[in-house]
């Protein structure tokens, strides 16, 4: 192909910085369009986004949204869903690490990017440089972020505290909070302009442990005012919450739901019914045979034909986030209708039993993930039933889909 790549892969990326050959990251590498001769891709619906980010918005009310983009925004391409979203009204965003964060900004982002993961390598300077929000926990990160910024000879640096308020993953415990934030005021480098807490449970049938985690948290922000420290920012929401309602503060970090998946209570509530899927994973049917009633068919045999079927192999496999738990247990559409695996996923292709699609042909398109409309009728396959034949929860199968399959951004 005469086109250029939108990303060139495998180039380590050099900030335009003056911090010399440390200040490297890898520039994330993903198939663009302009690479594929296969016909298996991502479409992103960017209109579906929109529609989400505006559901959220109604839920969360005054709460500012920041939607969480870690992980490539949950496998759908961060650059242009920021672009997106900063456009539709995004007051800020959320990545977990540094790398995500600066292709953000390199994307053209203006808004706040919070750095939620905690790790800064040493890269505390290209933290700075690119005006980035890190969330810090430790007294060893007040100190290297006030190095730098003296080093740096910048303005105090805006920092999120990140206090553990029943996740027990991250964050200052309550009982040392007020140590941390006797070290932060001490420090005229930094200022604690946000302070974040995270909800292990805000999908529990009860919102009973999410209630006890905010109580803990306006507790540890009393403590943090008793010291001086009065966050500007103050944030807890995921999904879950935004849709519940509960902690709700300045901001939100709604993740799973800007992709429209609507999360569902440990009990089976689906706590949304407004959202649109953003994703559709399509491929094709690469090759179609015959097999004899008693043939096998894949590695090891996994299925065997018990009457004289038609199998289609199709251009997608694990190594594109089709996942080989799948085997024996999904389906896929074609020509409007469902038809099932048949032997092991493998790599690069997986096999369907196509006996009962009438007109089946080379090349018909094949649907794994979203909505495909046929002669033979339409149908949805989500995240949450492809979750459900994996074993995988949802935020898992989107972010899976692999940087392999290029993304195609659509406005329908
Ligand atoms: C991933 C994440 C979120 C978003 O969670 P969803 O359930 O996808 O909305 C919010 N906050 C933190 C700290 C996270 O790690």
């Amino acid at each position: 192909m005469g086109s250029v790549p939108m990303d060139t892969p495998s180039q380590p990326h050099t900030s335009e910085t003056p911090f010399g050959a440390d200040a490297r990251v890898l520039r994330p590498r993903r198939a663009a369009p302009a690479d594929t001769v296969r016909a298996t891709r991502a479409e992103v619906n960017l209109a579906a986004l929109r529609h989400n980010f505006h559901v959220l918005s109604k839920h969360s009310g005054t709460t500012a949204l920041w939607p969480v983009l870690k992980a490539d925004a949950y496998g759908h391409g961060a650059p242009a869903v920021a672009r997106t979203l900063e456009r539709a009204g995004a007051k800020g965003f959320c990545v977990a690490l540094v790398e995500e964060a600066i292709e953000l900004r390199e994307a053209g982002i203006r808004v706040p990017i919070l750095v939620m993961g905690g790790y800064y390598g040493n890269h505390h300077d290209e933290v700075i440089h690119h005006g980035l929000a890190p969330v810090v926990y430790e007294a060893g990160q007040l100190e290297a972020f006030a190095r730098a910024v003296r080093f740096l000879g910048k303005e105090p640096l805006d920092v999120h505290v990140k206090i553990d308020t029943g996740m027990a993953r991250l964050g200052v415990r309550p009982s040392e909070l007020a140590t941390f934030a006797d070290d932060l005021v001490s420090r005229s480098e930094l200022r604690a302009f946000g302070a974040m807490t995270h909800f292990a449970s805000a999908d529990a049938a009860s919102t009973d442990h999410a209630q006890d985690q905010v109580r803990r948290f306006e507790e540890s922000l009393a403590t943090l005012r008793q010291l001086g420290v009065k966050p500007a920012v103050r944030h807890a929401a995921n999904s879950a919450a935004v849709l519940r309602g509960v902690g709700l503060f300045d901001v939100a970090r709604p993740g799973i739901a800007i992709f429209g998946v609507a999360p569902r209570t440990s009990d089976g509530v689906v706590l949304s019914d407004e959202l649109k899927p953003v994703f559709r994973v399509r491929s094709e049917v690469i090759a179609l045979r015959d097999v004899k009633s008693g043939e096998g068919a894949g590695y090891g045999h996994l299925w065997q034909a018990t009457r004289p079927s038609r199998v289609a192999t199709i251009a997608i496999g694990y190594a594109d986030g089709f996942h080989r738990a799948l085997t024996g247990k999904a389906s896929v559409l074609v020509r409007g209708k469902r038809a099932p695996l048949v032997g092991a996923v493998s790599m690069d292709m997986a096999m369907v039993d196509v006996t009962d699609i009438d007109g089946i042909t080379l090349h018909d398109e094949v649907v794994v993930l979203g909505t495909q409309e046929g002669p033979l009728g339409k149908d949805t396959i989500t995240a949450d039933e492809l979750g459900g034949w994996s074993g995988q929860i949802t935020w898992e199968i989107l972010c899976g889909i692999s940087r392999r399959v290029p993304r195609f951004y659509r406005e329908p």
